[in-house]
């Protein structure tokens, strides 16, 4: 084992430890450890007087350190849905926190085909704490099962941000960028085949772009090495039936999409 391995499973270890005492800021520990498989290991900690203990309830860990946690237990391969959905609960990283009911974090398949992304929670979803429950989810689930998709059997179902943002609004940029990691966690962990973002707002937000749904929706595009296809939102396909079609077409594109992509790997 090298330095460097050693050197980052310590730092790991002193983190996790922090995580599980929660109500202890974590010391800063140094470490040092020589690259000789036989020499003895020489960890060498430094108390930092600045810093003393200081005891909070969990759900008080400062964001910083919380993120710390979360990027070394993905790297760890430690990461899981339920532990997203609790660092979710427990959030307050942005003003959305103030006017939630509930957190909405996400439900479906471990290991989905299709991870479908919406922008963010609305009034029945902030109730439930569940995504596309309302009318809109309802269609939604009506266009995954056209194409043989559910959030039962082979589709997760998630937002870009995890809170309400108040009277339906758009969320706003800053919101969509602190709660990413979020969302960042979850795709590391699902590996969707596809990612299907529902609407101007999610694809936008995905793409790194400002280009108009009009004119992504229904082209594939390459997102992080995964194919990411932009649709219409169900609920502007409620305000506006004329969406209809070309909904329409797009599923059918997708599902071929997801055939060629099922029949690669069988
Ligand atoms: Fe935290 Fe995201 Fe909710 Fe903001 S929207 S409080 S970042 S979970």
């Amino acid at each position: 084992m090298t330095a460097e391995q050693k050197t980052r499973i310590a730092e790991f270890l002193d983190l996790a430890g922090a995580y599980l005492r929660s109500g202890y800021k974590s010391q800063t520990l140094t470490y040092q450890f020589a690259d000789d498989e036989s020499a003895a290991p020489m960890a060498t900690e430094q108390a930092v007087p600045q810093a003393p203990l200081v005891e909070t309830r969990p759900q008080a860990i400062a964001q910083s350190d919380k993120r710390s946690l979360a990027i070394s237990n993905a790297e760890a391969g430690m990461d899981t849905l339920e532990a997203i959905a609790v660092d979710v609960a427990a959030c307050s990283a942005c003003p959305l926190c103030a006017t939630r009911t509930n957190t909405v974090p996400g439900e479906g398949v471990s290991s989905p085909l299709v991870l479908v992304i919406g922008e963010g929670p609305g009034e029945n979803e902030d109730k439930s704490g569940r995504p596309f429950v309302g009318e809109a989810g309802q269609l939604l689930d009506k266009m995954l099962a056209s194409i043989d998709l559910s959030r039962e059997k082979n589709c997760f179902i998630a937002n870009v941000v995890k809170c309400r943002p108040p009277h339906n609004r758009d969320p706003l940029s800053e919101e969509i960028a602190v709660c990413a990691s979020f969302l960042t966690r979850q795709i590391a962990l699902l590996k969707p085949r596809v990612i299907l973002c529902a609407g101007r707002v999610a694809t936008q937000a995905m793409v790194k772009t400002t280009n108009s749904i009009k004119n992504l929706h229904g082209h594939f595009i390459e997102c992080a090495k995964i194919p990411l296809f932009p649709m219409y939102h169900p609920s502007a396909l409620l305000h506006d039936p004329t969406l209809k079609r070309p909904s329409w077409d797009d599923l059918k594109t997708l599902r071929a999409r997801l055939d060629k992509l099922v029949a690669l790997k069988a």
